[in-house]
């Protein structure tokens, strides 16, 4: 393969504070959930992360399970990326959901999250990750374990930062709570959160505030049901085409006449509708960072162009909440 020097833009887009963290992360950050997994030729995984250095991502979100098959992403990004870069870019994994066969083969036990980190390790290539994730909470491991199992991650020096994902905003607080008192403070929640899914708004985004967390949020375009990708019917290249975690029967007629109204903001802006969707996103600042998937550099490249108009005015913010009832 040709290989050239590939260096970061850090002025491609901003950087925005992680809460009340040191920590900051891109506007726009990468996520390798898909496209990094079998049937993706490693040319098009190499374009992707390449691109992703070109537009001033330094935030690439991964999972111990991303693939398919269970390991892939993280085996993908190890192969792939710079090891001359690691210093200037923030890599997360994720633990929780089943990765092998048996009682310790899943779930927040501090049995399971060590070995599952230890193996995402060995697949990244890395000695230590930047964030890890408990990817969902597990209520039958009490939240003293899975605290004191980020906090000696941590202390171990393999994790410098502590994450949860998909917790309800309760027991974000009660996490976040017992975090603090071991001194390892909670940097980060990852929860959904687009114009199809605005769940957040109503207390997470406030618990998060008050803990000084922050919050990168994921599938900011609903994985794809919020750009142009499905006006004109279902492409057999994309991801509810494939139908794996996106299902053909998402693509409503409701889903696609909102779309359309978005559609017709977002010309007034400037901006497509995956562009308008993300810096919709984006608006509140309690909102750190957006994590979007990629199927092709040009995507990415699109996506990353919405911090070009981050700013809306009162009439459009109400344009489009009314498209949103309709
Ligand atoms: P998005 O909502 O950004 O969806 C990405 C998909 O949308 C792409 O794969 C592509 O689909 C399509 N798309 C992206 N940009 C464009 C564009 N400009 N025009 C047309 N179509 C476009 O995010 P994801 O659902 O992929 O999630 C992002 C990341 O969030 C994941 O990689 C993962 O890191 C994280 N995540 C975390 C979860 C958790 O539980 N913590 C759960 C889910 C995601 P196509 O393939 O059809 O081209």
């Amino acid at each position: 393969a040709i290989t050239r020097k590939v260096t970061l833009d850090y002025e491609r887009q901003p950087y925005r504070r992680c809460g009340r963290s040191g920590l900051l992360l891109p506007a726009v950050s990468l996520g390798l959930w898909h496209n990094f997994g079998e049937g993706k030729p490693v040319e098009s995984q190499r374009a992707i992360l390449h691109k992703a250095l070109d537009l001033g991502i330094t935030h690439f979100d991964l999972a111990d399970r991303y693939g398919p098959p269970i390991g892939a992403a993280e085996a993908a990004f190890g192969r792939i990326f710079p090891a001359s870069l690691r210093d200037e870019v923030v890599v997360t994994t994720k633990g929780s959901n089943p990765m092998w066969d048996g009682p310790y083969g899943k779930g927040n036990s501090r049995k399971h999250l060590l070995a599952t980190l230890d193996r995402s390790l060995t697949r990244l290539g890395l000695d230590h990750v930047d964030i890890f994730y408990l990817h969902r909470d597990d209520e039958d491991t009490p939240l003293e374990e899975q605290a004191a199992t980020l906090d000696h991650m941590v202390r171990t020096g393999r994790v410098l930062y502590a994450g949860v994902s998909n917790f309800s905003p309760e027991r974000t607080a009660e996490i976040a709570r017992l975090l603090r008192g071991l001194g390892t403070p909670l940097l980060v929640h990852q929860p959904p959160y687009s114009l199809l899914n605005r769940g957040i708004e109503d207390r997470l985004l406030g618990v998060l505030e008050a803990e000084g967390a922050g919050c990168v949020v994921y599938s900011p375009l609903a994985q794809g049901l919020l750009t142009d990708r499905y006006l004109d019917g279902i492409p057999a290249d994309s991801r509810a085409a494939e139908g794996r975690f996106l299902t053909a029967d998402r693509v409503t007629p409701e889903v696609l006449a909102f779309v359309r109204a978005l559609a017709g903001i977002a010309a007034g802006r400037g901006q497509t509708v995956a562009q308008l969707a993300l810096a919709w996103a984006l608006r509140d600042p309690r909102v750190t960072s957006v994590l979007v998937g990629a199927s092709s550099p040009e995507q990415l490249e699109a996506n990353v162009a919405a911090v070009d108009n981050l700013a809306f005015t009162d009439d459009e913010l109400a344009a489009i909440d009314r498209a949103a009832k309709e």
